[in-house]
């Protein structure tokens, strides 16, 4: 008798683990996010095939994944943000789960109004990641929900950067290959004016 009250006892702790374990597992599905959103934040002056490889890889992982143009930054870029916005729109046409938008203030506020879980970095050499590290720490302390991911570029690109191929191009230099075909159009028309204007 009392070994099978003692059965019973056992058993209903069982159940009781079990449904509880099954009541935790519920409580986590319905608390996933069903889409996983990522936010690639940056100043894209110009938008890179660096930039572009990252973002391919980005679309790959995320349900969607949305190019965050920052608004304020430096003084003189030599594109304006709409310019900006305009070229990552044409780049990214053609893949169904790339959305561009503008932000300013926190980036970890604007991923929290997009809904996105993730904030999506590159990193192209070892200089990179210091500084990569303390935004990423700073930022999951702002927001400790949405996660940074760090993602490396093909081979090709790890010395490519906008400031590098801005001075290529002021110096008279080919960026063929290095950005889009769009953005290397751009950047020709941007030089013939200036020296226009300085002519
Ligand atoms: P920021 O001014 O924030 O560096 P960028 O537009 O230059 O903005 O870059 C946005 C993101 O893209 C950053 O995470 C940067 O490290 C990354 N990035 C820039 N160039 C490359 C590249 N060639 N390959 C991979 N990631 C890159």
């Amino acid at each position: 008798m009392a070994s099978t009250s003692r059965m019973q006892a056992e058993a209903a702790h069982q159940n009781q683990v079990i449904c509880g374990f099954r009541l935790q597992a519920e409580e986590f599905e319905t608390s996933m996010p069903s889409d996983v959103v990522a936010i690639y934040p940056g100043s894209f002056d110009p938008l890179t095939n660096g930039h572009v490889d990252i973002i391919q890889r980005g679309s790959r992982l995320f349900d969607r994944i949305i190019v965050g143009v920052l608004l304020n930054l430096e003084k003189s870029p030599l594109f304006t943000v709409p310019e900006r916005v305009a070229i990552a729109r044409d780049v990214f046409k053609p893949w169904h789960n790339v959305e561009v938008d503008t932000f300013d203030g926190l980036l970890v506020d604007f991923a929290h109004k997009k809904h996105a879980t993730v904030i999506v970095r590159g990193l192209r050499a070892v200089s990179d990641f210091e500084f990569e590290l303390q935004m990423a720490l700073m930022n999951r302390r702002l927001r400790p929900e949405v996660e940074t991911v760090f993602m490396m570029p093909a081979e090709p690109y790890t010395y490519v950067s906008s400031r590098l191929v801005k001075e290529v191009v002021a110096l008279g230099g080919s960026v063929h290959g290095l950005v889009p075909d769009v953005v290397e159009g751009r950047l020709r028309e941007k030089k013939l004016a200036r020296e226009t204007l300085r002519a």
